[in-house]
């Protein structure tokens, strides 16, 4: 078996065997999500920094003693982490503060961070012997565990709003999955596939309900962590949904206190758009998440708008027991904060990858951030991923493309006029 002890509810800490078959506590339901619990002394005793080290597995599964899947359990083929981090040295100066840098997740199979959640998805229905998986997602999850099936050729059924970027609609169509395109939001879809998912007995990989999604996104923070040779930075900027991201990093932390590979703790910020800001509101009010009703979201940065953020306590405690904040952005500063990024670190994100970096410079802005902080941005997913909103984003800033008939007099005379504006 693997070095799990167990999983707890995160509402009433009761404890429920490592190969549970449900996926949230029986006394609470939905809300009742269940954290995956190791026996870090046993981890410790067996594996060190120097085992990490002499591991030539750069994939997410180099830290398999940390996850929730048996030593010799089968991976998919795709390779799933081992993303680049960047020391983007021009955004830390524009910013005035000692440095940034920027994680890549677009760089993944599918191009973005959830690939991570939807490998370990795969990993876990293939142990039930499932038949078929399903999720709901705003595109990128759905996209991510379309991928990763095609690899392996399992089975899938997909739920996004038929509102979802082309281009990952796309991504599901080429990938052979089932698709359903919900005649309603992300909210609507998650809904609906979850009595689907009770109706036909499939495996079920939704966000904030399987417990297992968290353990994937986590290798994420591991990574940020094992890149800075186990040097914390002093914060991590992180873009919110449903919250299982944020959750992801913060179990990473966790996890590394409980080695004791580390001992600082990075501050982590979970940044939301002004449209989408249920965290926000709550991190401001103190309400409790638990009840506080859903909200309308609407933000052009789709892969973070949920009304109701299903990995809500998790997200917020990510937050609350880092001395970080949430953090809300406009769609404009989000819009602003694609080509700021592209420009000073390469990495040219979508909007909710963006989104992380808009909040850091909000930060700045309030003195939450100050001029010796190391900080690390997480850019979530790839800018193909939605070029309408990427061409927002330039058109926003300015930028404009010269157009020249095919000779050099025409070009000399467009290159003049540019450079004259
Ligand atoms: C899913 C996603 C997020 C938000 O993650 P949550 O776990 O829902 O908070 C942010 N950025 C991108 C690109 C995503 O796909
Ligand atoms: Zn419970």
């Amino acid at each position: 078996m693997s070095n799990v002890t167990g999983l707890t509810c995160v509402i009433c800490d009761k404890t429920y065997p490592a190969d549970f078959a449900g996926y949230v506590c029986t006394d609470h339901g939905n809300e009742g999500i269940l954290d995956v619990r190791y026996d870090y002394a046993r981890i410790a005793g067996s594996w060190t920094k120097a085992d990490l080290d002499a591991n030539r597995n750069r994939t997410m599964w180099r830290y398999r003693p940390l996850m929730p899947v048996r030593p010799d359990a089968p991976v998919p083929p795709l390779t799933v982490g081992g993303t680049p981090m960047y020391d983007a040295a021009p955004l830390a100066a524009d910013l005035g503060i000692a440095r940034v840098w920027v994680k890549d997740e677009g760089r993944q199979p599918t191009a973005s961070l959830k690939d991570r959640a939807s490998a370990m998805a795969v990993v876990k229905a293939q142990e039930r012997e499932a038949e078929v998986i399903t999720t709901a997602s705003t595109g990128n999850a759905a996209a991510a565990l379309s991928g990763i099936c095609a690899s392996v050729g399992q089975k899938n059924v997909i739920f996004v709003p038929k509102t979802a970027p082309e281009a990952k609609i796309a991504q599901l169509l080429a990938y052979g999955s089932t698709v359903a395109l919900v005649n309603g939001n992300y909210d609507a879809a998650f809904e609906l596939c979850l009595l689907a998912a009770e109706e036909y007995g499939w495996f079920n990989r939704n966000t904030g309900f399987n417990p297992f999604m968290t353990e994937g996104k986590k290798t994420a923070g591991l990574e940020i962590l094992e890149d800075l040779e186990w040097n914390p930075p002093d914060a991590i900027f992180v873009s919110v949904g449903d919250g299982s991201i944020i959750g992801g990093v913060h179990k990473a932390m966790k996890d590394a206190v409980g080695l004791g590979w580390i001992e600082k703790v990075p501050r982590i910020y979970g940044i939301q758009s002004d449209g989408s800001d249920f965290m926000v509101q709550a991190f401001e009010s103190g309400e409790d998440v638990l009840t506080k009703a859903p909200i309308s979201a609407a933000t052009l940065a789709d892969s973070i708008s949920a009304d109701l953020p299903r990995d809500r306590i998790k997200a917020m405690a990510a937050v609350t027991e880092t001395n970080g904040a949430y953090i809300r952005v406009s769609d404009d500063d989000i819009l602003a904060a694609v080509p700021v990024m592209a420009r000073g670190s390469g990495v040219f994100a979508e909007p909710a990858g963006a989104a992380a970096y808009a909040g850091l410079v909000e930060a700045v802005n309030r003195g939450l951030v100050t001029a010796t902080d190391e900080v690390v941005v997480l850019s979530t997913g790839n800018g193909l991923k939605d070029i309408a909103g990427a061409m927002k984003a330039v058109a926003a800033a300015g930028t404009k493309p010269m157009y020249v008939d095919p000779n050099l007099e025409a070009l000399k005379m467009a290159m003049q006029k540019g450079t004259n504006e």
